[in-house]
């Protein structure tokens, strides 16, 4: 809606990290988990707009492995490489 004001999704709220893993994606909407704490969120995002945040779906689950915070991506970056 327009003048609908909301906070960009740009961390993970629980541990503030800036890294996620890219998931499952389905039309503007992805889900997306934090590569720090593994809470996932649902998000929607396109090229030219700030990510919103639709729904806190877990977690936070745990301290990721280094693993986990290696494979992640900045939300900017997953935005960029939508197709
Ligand atoms: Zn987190």
């Amino acid at each position: 809606m327009m003048g609908d004001t909301f906070t960009p999704f740009r961390e993970c709220p629980h541990c503030g990290s800036t890294l996620f893993l890219p998931g499952p994606r389905g039309g503007a909407s992805m889900n997306v988990t934090c590569a720090e704490c593994l809470a996932r969120f649902n998000v929607v995002m396109s090229k030219q707009a700030p990510i919103k945040l639709i729904e806190h779906l877990s977690g936070p689950r745990q301290v990721a492995m280094g693993s986990n915070r290696q494979a992640g991506v900045d939300l900017d970056t997953i935005r960029r490489n939508l197709p």
